[in-house]
């Protein structure tokens, strides 16, 4: 069994959906499909749950109305026969009437998640009735029978596993089974999300449950690129990655995977294959544990981390301190993701600043604390990168960038700067120029 997923843009217009059809048909073997919404569709339906705690009851029915539109003409051009036509457009209004319903309830968590994750299940009925309907046999699956993550960073594959083989069991024969992505049943049985962009993780999960033979990622770029290409001109594609050089970039914002995405993959050792839909004959990026090239790889970047500084003259070296500061982290379950330590002072990172205003309050008792929001980390990834004498190197390129912190031999293969977001964009081109285009660290292999 393979796991391959398509993302928003893949399942983005009448176009693409047919590539997807036409990438399925070329590939024989049994198949799990996990889709998307339509491109833009999540972001609108986050626009609704806004308007719930507004009460805009009237911009709501206008954003419904549009997805009414999107859908149904999406029917119409893909499904030629009246009933298999009539049907999905019934199956669309069923949905769209059920959302128009929970938007009348108060804001809640579940009402989120019940209301992001609908544009999943509107295109991936659409999607399989448009294979039967093209003389494709495939099943529709219900992820929610089956998508059990009671802990989102440790989720329990054989559960899902399990559960899936249920899901599946008394139905017809098929090789193709096409699912939502992004949505779980979580530890209270409630509905919830893998956050956004959670398709990917959704892919992964479900092949560690499966014991797939691969994952293939179908996204609309031709693959993990050595830079962010939104904001770095002449990117490329990287043949290879091992798994821990993927997590890093994926944890560390590259937005083409899902922060999480390859932890359940690594755990069985799947390889995982990034391929672009409209591309399909480019070989792509092979995601695995054999690595057959060592050094610089890739940069990423994560915005939104914030970052605090203890500073006490009574302290540090002191035994016990770090453990203190660490529980209060603990204590409000806010992940740390750079440290570094002075004689006097500690600073540190986190991306979740949810509990920020507590976790000051309880850290004022050990310190004189300063916090600065609006950073982002760059992280510069390759396997045995630390190893490598060049690397001395790039400590040139602090001449032109102001770094807050650094952190460097955590692990063998990581280094990560934190700067000012303001000055992202310019330390992304900057270490472009540097380590891709004048290869101040030659790669090695
Ligand atoms: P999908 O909707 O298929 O999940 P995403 O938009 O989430 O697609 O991810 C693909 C996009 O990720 C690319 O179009 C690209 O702009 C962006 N991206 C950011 N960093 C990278 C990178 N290192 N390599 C490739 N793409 C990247
Ligand atoms: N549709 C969801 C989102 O936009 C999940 C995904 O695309 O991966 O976040
Ligand atoms: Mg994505």
């Amino acid at each position: 069994m393979k796991v391959l997923k398509f993302g928003g843009t893949s399942v983005g217009s009448v176009e693409s959906i047919r590539n997807v059809k036409n990438i399925l048909a070329s590939r024989e073997g049994k198949k799990v499909l996990v889709l998307s919404a339509m491109a833009g569709v999540t972001n609108k339906l986050v626009v609704i749950t806004e308007l719930i705690k507004a009460e805009d009851h009237s911009a709501i029915a206008h954003i419904i109305a549009e997805l009414k539109d999107k859908h149904e003409n999406t029917i119409d051009a893909l499904i030629n026969e009246p009933d298999p036509n009539a049907q999905a457009k019934n199956f669309v209004n069923n949905v769209l009437n059920n959302l128009k319903e929970i938007c009348k309830s108060n804001y809640s968590e579940r009402v989120y998640a019940e209301v992001v994750t609908t544009g999943e299940t509107m295109l991936t009925y659409i999607f399989s009735t448009f294979l039967t309907n093209s003389g494709i046999q495939n099943n529709f699956l219900d992820a929610k029978e089956f998508m059990q993550v009671s802990n989102l960073e440790n989720p329990d594959t054989n559960l899902v596993g399990k559960l899936f083989q249920k899901s599946i069991e008394n139905l017809e024969a098929s090789e193709i089974y096409i699912t939502q992505g992004f949505v779980r049943i979580d530890a209270q049985h409630s509905i919830s999300t893998l956050k956004r962009g959670g398709s990917d993780y959704s892919a992964t999960i479900l092949a560690a449950a499966v014991q797939a033979e691969e994952v293939q990622i179908w996204t609309d770029i031709d693959g993990f690129h050595n830079n962010d290409p939104r904001y770095v001109e002449n990117t490329h594609a990287i043949a290879e990655l091992s798994f821990e050089e993927a997590s890093e970039l994926a944890y560390f914002g590259a937005k083409i995977l899902h922060p999480q995405t390859i932890s359940p993959v690594i755990k069985k050792q799947i390889p995982l294959f990034l391929k672009n839909t409209f591309t399909p004959d480019l070989p792509g990026t092979r995601i695995s544990a054999e690595i057959h090239s060592r050094g610089l790889k890739a940069i990423s970047a994560k915005d939104g981390i914030t970052a605090i500084k203890i500073k006490s003259n009574r302290m540090l070296m002191a035994h016990g301190f770090l453990k203190k500061i660490f529980e209060v982290f603990d204590k409000y379950e806010t992940a740390i993701d750079m440290i570094t330590t002075s004689e006097i002072a500690i600073s540190l990172t986190i991306d979740d600043d949810r509990n920020l205003n507590e976790i000051l309050e309880e850290l004022n008792d050990y310190g004189e604390i300063t916090v600065e929001k609006e950073h982002s980390i760059i992280c510069i990834v390759g396997e045995g990168l630390i190893e490598d004498k060049s690397t001395s190197r790039l400590f040139e390129l602090l001449n032109d960038i102001s770094v807050r912190m650094i952190s460097y031999g955590g692990s063998n293969n990581n280094i990560s700067l934190l700067v000012d977001t303001k000055n992202k964009v310019q330390t992304l081109q900057g270490l472009n120029r540097k380590l891709f285009e004048e290869r101040i660290m030659p790669q090695f292999v």
